[in-house]
This record gives C-alpha cells, sequence and structure tokens, in this order.
C-alpha cells in the first residue's frame, strides 16, 4: 500500500487523540501542535526506545538533560547568532513568505506561487531563526537570551563536567532528548516542520584518527535502529549523503537518513561530522581548554565530534505514516495502525461480550486491573465487540481480551492479536503474564484463526 497523504494522518491523529492543533479553539498557531491521551504516549515509547539504545545498551554513551535558555555567549561562540538564518523572500502583493531555498527559479523572475502575480518578490533577506527573548525584568539588550534551537550545544558547553565526573576516555558520548525552538519562516506538513519540537541527539567524541570509522558506525547504526527498532518499512528509507555545497558550516561529512512521506523524500535524521568545530569554537568563546589526554601519543587533543540528530516529532510521524494500513475484510474496511507493540499507546484492551452481564463485566475490570500492574491497558464497554476491535486496531493496540460467558466456567479469556487477527485462548490468572511477554517480544504469539 502506498503511504497514506497527510490528511488522513492528520484526521486520525486528531479524533483518536493522538495530536491536536495548538490552542485550537483560538484558531490554532502555526508550527504549534499538542499531544494528546494517546500521542504522548506514543511520543514517550518513541523517546524511551532511543533511550534505550543510545545510552542504557552502550558503555560508552551518557545522558544529559540541560536547560533550554542558556548563556547567550553560547549562540554567539557557535555561529547561530551570526550564521543561523535562512533566506526569506516576501510577496509585496499577497504578503506571503517563503524561503529561497524552496523556490523555483530567482524572486526576481518567477509569479508568487502563491497569488501567481510577477514581479512582487522581494529579494532574499536573511532571517535568523532564533527566538529571542529577555531574561530579568528589564526588557534591554543586555538581557536577550535565546530558546535553543538545538540541544546539542549543551553537550559541548558540558563536555568538560561529563567527562571528568563520569571518567570518560574516548570515545564516548552524550546524549540528550530535548525541546528546540525555531521561528522557521514556512512551518507546516504537520508535525514535519514546527516551530516547537523536541529532539534526541548524540555527540559522540572520537580521536581525530578514528572519525572515518565511527561516522560509518553511526550511520549503520541509526539506520539499523529505525527498520530493527522502530520497525519502519526499509523500501521507504534511504541514506543520501550531503553534496559539497549542502553542508552545514560545521560539517565535513553529513549522511541524511531520509524517509519517503506523502510529500516525497525528506530528511528524519541526519549524521554529522562536526569535526572539532563545535569544541574549538568554544575554547575560544569562553577561554577554556576543552581536550582530553591521548594516552597513546601522550599528549592533550581536542576531539572530533560525530552526531546523529533526529526529531522525536518527524519520528512520530514517520511511525504513523508507515503504521498506517487500510484493508478490506469481507463485509468492512478496517484500519490497522501496525505499529510495534512496544510502541503502542495502549498494550491491551480488556472488553466483555456482554455489557449487562454483570459476572462478566466485574472478571474484565478485574483483569483489566490486574494488567495495567504490567503494561498500559485500558477497559471498554461502549460498543459492539466488532466495533470495539475495529477502535483498538486504529490506535495499534496489539491486544484484546475479551471476556465471554463462557469464561465464567472455563476460567479462560480469549486474547485477539490486531495484525492476524488470530486468538489464543488463556487462563485468567495466566493473561497479565502472557500479555506482557508478547509486549516485550519474549514469547511468540500462536493464535489460531477464530472458528
Ligand atoms: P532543515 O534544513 O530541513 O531546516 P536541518 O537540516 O537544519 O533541517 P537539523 O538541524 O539537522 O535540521 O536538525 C536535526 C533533526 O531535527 C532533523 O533531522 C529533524 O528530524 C529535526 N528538526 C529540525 N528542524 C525541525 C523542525 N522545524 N520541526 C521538526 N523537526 C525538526
Amino acid at each position: 500500500m502506498p503511504a497514506p497523504n497527510f490528511d488522513v494522518i492528520v484526521s486520525l491523529a486528531k479524533r483518536r487523540g493522538f495530536v491536536f492543533p495548538s490552542s485550537e479553539i483560538y484558531g490554532g498557531m502555526a508550527g504549534f501542535w499538542d499531544y494528546g491521551p494517546l500521542g504522548v504516549e506514543l511520543k514517550n515509547n518513541i523517546k524511551a526506545a532511543w533511550w534505550r539504545h543510545m545510552v542504557h545498551l552502550r558503555d560508552d554513551v551518557v545522558g544529559l538533560d540541560a536547560s533550554i535558555v542558556m548563556n547567550p555567549r553560547v549562540w554567539e561562540a557557535s555561529g547561530h547568532v551570526a550564521g543561523f538564518s535562512d533566506p526569506m523572500v516576501d510577496c509585496r502583493s499577497c504578503k506571503n513568505r517563503f524561503r529561497e531555498d524552496d523556490l523555483k527559479g530567482k524572486p526576481s523572475e518567477i509569479a508568487c506561487p502563491n497569488c501567481g502575480n510577477r514581479g512582487t518578490l522581494t529579494e532574499a533577506r536573511q532571517f535568523n531563526l532564533m527566538f529571542a527573548t529577555h531574561v530579568g525584568p528589564v526588557a534591554d539588550t543586555a538581557s536577550v537570551a535565546y530558546l535553543r534551537p538545538e540541544t546539542a550545544q549543551a553537550m559541548f558547553v558540558q563536555f568538560e563536567n561529563v567527562a571528568t565526573s563520569m571518567r570518560r576516555k574516548l570515545p564516548f558520548g552524550i546524549a540528550q532528548i530535548g525541546r528546540s525552538f525555531r521561528n522557521e519562516i514556512t512551518p507546516g506538513n504537520f508535525i514535519f516542520r514546527l516551530r516547537e519540537f523536541e529532539q534526541m541527539e548524540m555527540e559522540f567524541f572520537v580521536h581525530p584518527r578514528d572519525e572515518d570509522r565511527w561516522f560509518a558506525h553511526w550511520v549503520e547504526a541509526r539506520h539499523a535502529w529505525w527498520t530493527d527498532v522502530l520497525g519502519i518499512s526499509d523500501e521507504r528509507l534511504r541514506l543520501r549523503p550531503h553534496e559539497a555545497d549542502e553542508l552545514s558550516h560545521y560539517s565535513k561529512q553529513t549522511t541524511d537518513i531520509e524517509y519517503e512521506y506523502p510529500i516525497g523524500w525528506s530528511e528524519l535524521e541526519g549524521v554529522a561530522d562536526r569535526t572539532d568545530f563545535d569544541l574549538r569554537a568554544h575554547a575560544a568563546g569562553s577561554g577554556k581548554k576543552l581536550e582530553v589526554f591521548d594516552e597513546e601519543a601522550n599528549e592533550h587533543i581536542v576531539p572530533y565530534v560525530i552526531e546523529p540528530a533526529m526529531g522525536v516529532d518527524r519520528a512520530f510521524l514517520t511511525v504513523l505514516v508507515d503504521g498506517y494500513t487500510e484493508e478490506q475484510l469481507e463485509k468492512e474496511k478496517r484500519v490497522v495502525l501496525r505499529i510495534r507493540p512496544e510502541l503502542a499507546p495502549i498494550k491491551a484492551a480488556v472488553m466483555p461480550l456482554l455489557r449487562n452481564r454483570s459476572e462478566l463485566v466485574e472478571r474484565a475490570r478485574a483483569l483489566t486491573a490486574d494488567l495495567k500492574r504490567l503494561v498500559p491497558a485500558m477497559y471498554d464497554d461502549t460498543a459492539s465487540i466488532g466495533k470495539l476491535y475495529r477502535r483498538q486496531d486504529e490506535i495499534g493496540t496489539p491486544f484484546c481480551v475479551t471476556v465471554d460467558v463462557e469464561s465464567l466456567d472455563d476460567g479462560a479469556a480469549t486474547i485477539r492479536e490486531r495484525d492476524s487477527m488470530t486468538q489464543e485462548r488463556v487462563s485468567l490468572d495466566l493473561v497479565p503474564g502472557r500479555v506482557a511477554d508478547l509486549v516485550a517480544g519474549r514469547t511468540g504469539w500462536q493464535g489460531v484463526p477464530r472458528e
């Protein structure tokens, strides 16, 4: 099935409580979105999967959670105050704004892509993407500070504190998950390009001689994470090395991991070789030495940095787009969000076959409580079983557990698996453990088709 278009995803996301427009009752705000009850669960699961693989399963990466507002000198030294800008073009007629690199030609020679008028586009001027604010009671130039446009700089600025307190030797990495802010000229495509978003970045410090080896390692490791851990289809992923003329000012080589969205191939994550650019810039800015001792060469060196950097919101969008499937059943169409059980907001939904039989309702509620101790689970009896299954399929719940009249005699319930729709009959007291094992992948599914 081809990737669904964004409208389908935006509508599902809103209808089922994944993502809402920010401050919607006031008309929303371009570039800002809120994660609803199911969205926050999915987002947390994506972040946990990243943290587990980048930090917990490795012994050469540690974490950091830095403040969003930092000393403004950080952004002077990093080059963001002078250079973190996009070329902006205005239309004098319809007042729309564009990024010059999105236009198909020179502003003076083409018609406005919005209103179609000719000769109305201005020349490009540089527009700094950092949100500025003021710290303290006086709003003057001395109190200007910025909301960070990337999380990476904190890892460079705290490099020495982390290395010393954790007794790190090269190679080692510092990982961080946190909000970033960019005053994007053209936010849009749902949560693809936001003005407030979340990033997961890891700065991996290596000896300069090992730069290429670690760059190749991280490109491969990050690609494998998307397919093996998040379960994203490999045929919709590709690696795209940057051409020399598109490299960022700090980068010697960059490879993007791109996904084939309904809007075309676009960046999901970038792996950049930042060399010693940042540590040297902050050493110059702060007057501190940001070096490590290399025992082999018996000298102090400034490490090189390999950086895998990605956006949580884009990962979220990718999981929704990639998981969305429509299937034609005998009598009806079903929408299934085929996402890994590990990512699903709810792992199991319990439902009594008949909601007017109090014994069934009681057992189902008790079972839900038992399940909740092990995995996120919910009880639902607000519709017929068929409808309840469809609702759970649409939000990606991997298992539904039905308590039926037979359960009163045999003390068992039916577990139904989302993708195959096959079923297992399992003793009620074993259901929570079985579901937890299945979700964690500790055991395989052995369902049989429904009679
Ligand atoms: P672009 O050139 O498209 O503006 P970028 O190359 O500057 O983006 P990076 O600075 O490399 O992006 O950011 C790393 C990751 O952060 C991106 O791969 C993306 O997943 C995410 N990201 C960047 N900007 C945004 C944004 N405005 N909204 C959502 N996610 C973003």
